[in-house]
């Protein structure tokens, strides 16, 4: 079996990490007791992220994240605040900029209520994340287990 732990959180900038937030919510697209589905930045460098709920239990999410081209997630965001916010179009607006990214090779384990990045979990090669709204997946812990799963390994 090989693996290369360094290189699947590469995409991501590095003020993504755990025990910290650094996240500035630009466009809440969903939510659910609390945001769940969003267009966010990051609050040092700027980075976009789209930021997408895979799966939850009370206060404890799983979040995927894609990387997002800063152009072209900037003219979707001046799209969407500059007129009404008609949630049918900022989700049609959001899926093409979907099309236009790709999940990164990390999930995202947060404490929603503070909120804080509790880790980063890189994804092995192997395993494919479900695409859609969290409203269409089972929801049912499995993605959290394996995302704690995850974190108990790497953290000893
Ligand atoms: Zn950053």
């Amino acid at each position: 079996m090989q693996h290369s732990p360094t290189t699947s959180t590469a995409e991501l900038c590095e003020h993504v990490r755990a025990d910290s937030w650094p996240f500035d919510v630009t466009l809440t697209l969903d939510e659910h007791l609390g945001v769940t589905d969003a267009l966010v930045s990051c609050r040092q460098c700027g980075q976009p992220y789209l930021l997408e709920m895979l799966d939850w239990q009370a206060d404890q999410r799983v979040m995927r994240i894609s990387v997002l081209d800063r152009s072209q997630a900037a003219g979707v965001i001046r799209d969407l605040t500059r007129g009404s916010c008609d949630l049918s179009r900022a989700a049609a607006e959001v899926h093409h900029l979907r099309t236009l990214s790709t999940f990164s090779r990390c999930l995202l384990l947060i404490q929603a209520r503070t909120p804080v990045i509790e880790a980063v979990v890189a994804l092995p090669p192997d395993v494919r994340l479900p695409g859609g709204s969290w409203r269409e997946l089972p929801c049912d812990g499995s993605w959290l287990s394996y995302a704690r799963s995850k974190t108990s390994m790497t953290n000893g």
